[in-house]
């Protein structure tokens, strides 16, 4: 065996796999296609406040959060062109100055240019972790122990990798998934892609109004005659001089058009860095796992940038695997964690963030009902006046705008409050399934199946600083007696670690619970159980 797991594709979420099998001390090699060195076009930016909790726990949310300059901002703004005027403006809208109240993290603005390689430092830090750069995964075979995956590198040469597990992470147009013959469906894509662009513009910098990351743009200096469409989203990528455009009148396959619908749009020194033309799918694999095989991120689902869902779905998918993985090879973990339990918890997950995006994939037919954005409905020049008309005409479409678009990021319900309920390793307590009707609300609660609620704690920590390794059983009533529940998980092997955290009384509503290693309510009680073996056992899906 090479390796006891063998990732493709060493994406956001291949690498946050990697980093966290390195952080278990499981030793695993990342078969990445590129060359370590190619360019990556810059995709994702938002980092959710549920994927900075996780990567605090392995050191590395610091350094996310520094990644863009905090004082810049991280509001969504809506602006006619560059050096136009400013018509509507959501404060923080992607990125937080200060953390939540019910969490040690905030969501930052991450772009993947600066995120990736962050990931991959951490990766390269284990040395249980290898990265393979230039090996292409050409096919997958399952045998009796492991996978045996087929590499090709630079050279063209074949080589053989075999692994216990393979997890293919190698994006929506996943050759591992292929080869298992699994199928991924969703509503046929749009007929039109989408034309994406990397730029290098002082101009445009200098011409934005300040705090933005993501600017709406809504037509051209001359007017909205142009396009009656709007003009495209505009996103900051290091709030110096890098930019990504994507809209209409762009041409990925002809530079000379997008030099020239830059220029319309104001920034007229824009030098081309990337371009890209890609179409926004939606859509789900029929099954996240074949035998030792898993299928992860954006190669396990597909998601639009609505609400910049994508990486954060799949690093959470990471997240879920990677303690699944290490309790299993470490023998403490039962069958119905890798066989039943990633693919529940993870449907579930996936199903509520597609319906999110107004997609609903539980039921047969795929129903759209969220409205999209009203940009068509730009009404008239007097938007670009620069007279009392304008600027009521300004006012009126920035408020319609801001009522009718929301932020799309204010959705602390799906981050932090989705839920495992029906997940086989989860002992539900009875108690009342949380309102999660409206995802702009977040209301912690430890009932199990949920994310375990932060508490600060003496000292000046959180409770999350305590979960990551092995089960933690935390006891807010320090007058509670665990030793029977400490002896039953010693006679099988798992590690359960008691904590003693009075402070966390009230939030957790009980004096005891368990907590799994992805800081999951896993059990909560009134005490310990009558049989807390047979809670043990659920919860390492024996
Ligand atoms: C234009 C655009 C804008 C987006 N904006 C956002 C946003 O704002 N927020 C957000 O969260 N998401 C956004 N996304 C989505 C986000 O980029 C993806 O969800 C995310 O990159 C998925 O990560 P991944 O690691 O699963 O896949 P990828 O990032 O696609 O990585 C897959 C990796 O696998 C490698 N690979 C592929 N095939 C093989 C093979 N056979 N063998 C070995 N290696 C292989 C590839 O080279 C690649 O490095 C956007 C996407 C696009 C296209």
């Amino acid at each position: 065996m090479d390796a006891d797991v063998a990732i493709v594709g060493g994406g956001p979420v291949g690498l946050s796999l990697a980093v966290e099998l390195g952080w278990r001390g499981i030793d695993c090699v990342v078969l990445e296609a590129r060359a370590r060195s190619s360019p990556r076009f810059p995709t994702a930016n938002h980092i959710s406040v549920r994927t900075m909790e996780q990567l605090r726990r392995l050191g590395l949310s610091e350094q996310v959060a520094a990644v863009f300059p905090a004082q810049w901002g991280g509001d969504w703004v809506g602006i006619t062109h560059l050096g136009g005027f400013e018509v509507a403006r959501i404060a923080d809208a992607l990125s937080t100055p200060t953390p939540r109240p019910d969490s040690p993290e905030r969501e930052v603005w991450a772009p993947k240019l600066y995120f990736d390689p962050i990931l991959e430092r951490a990766a390269r830090s284990y040395r249980c972790v290898e990265l393979r750069y230039e090996s292409h995964v050409e096919w997958v075979e399952e045998r009796a122990d492991g996978v045996t995956c087929a590499v090709r590198d630079r050279t063209g040469a074949e080589g053989r990798i075999r692994a216990r597990y393979v997890v293919a992470c190698d994006g929506a147009d996943s050759r591992v998934r292929e080869a298992l013959g699994v199928s991924l469906f969703g509503p046929p894509p749009p007929p039109v892609a989408v034309n994406s662009v990397f730029f290098r513009s002082r101009r445009a910098t200098e011409k934005v109004p300040k705090g933005g990351v993501l600017y709406s743009l809504l037509g051209s200096p001359d007017g909205p005659t142009k396009t009656r469409v709007g003009a495209g989203m505009l996103v900051a990528v290091d709030a110096r001089e890098l930019w990504r455009i994507h809209g209409p009148g762009l041409d990925a396959a002809d530079a000379r058009v997008t030099r020239q619908r830059l220029r319309e749009l104001g920034a007229d020194d824009a030098e081309i860095l990337m371009q890209s033309a890609w179409t926004p799918r939606q859509g789900i694999c029929e099954s996240l796992r074949r035998g030792r095989c898993f299928l992860a991120g954006d190669a396990a689902h597909l998601v639009t940038p609505f609400g910049g869902l994508g990486v954060n779905l799949g690093i959470a998918d990471a997240f879920d695997l990677g303690w699944k993985i290490d309790a299993t090879l470490a023998g403490w973990g039962g069958a119905k964690l890798l066989d039943e339990s990633y693919e529940s918890e993870r449907r579930a997950a996936i199903l509520d963030h597609l319906l999110y995006q107004g997609l609903d994939l539980r039921g047969a037919t795929p129903r759209q009902f969220r409205p999209g954005l009203p940009l068509h409905e730009i009404p008239d020049e007097r938007l670009w006046r620069d007279d009392e008309h304008g600027e009521a005409a300004r006012r009126e479409f920035g408020e319609a705008l801001v009522l009718s678009r929301g932020n799309e990021f204010d959705k602390p319900g799906l981050d932090l409050g989705f839920r495992y309920d029906g997940s086989p390793i989860v002992c539900g307590d009875g108690s009342a399934a949380p309102d999660r009707s409206d995802v702009r609300r977040y209301a912690p609660t430890a009932r199990p199946g949920g994310r375990a609620p932060h508490v600060a704690t003496r000292g000046g920590g959180s409770t999350l600083d305590l979960f990551g390794r092995g089960l933690v059983l935390l006891r807010t009533d320090p007058g509670t007696d665990t030793a029977r529940f400490e002896a039953a998980a010693a006679a099988r092997s798992v590690p359960l670690r008691v904590e003693t955290v009075p402070e966390a009384a009230e939030a957790y509503a009980a004096p005891l619970a368990v907590v799994r290693p992805d800081g999951f309510v896993a059990w909560r009680g009134a005490g310990v159980p009558a049989d807390p073996a047979a809670v043990l056992d659920v919860v390492r899906g024996a």
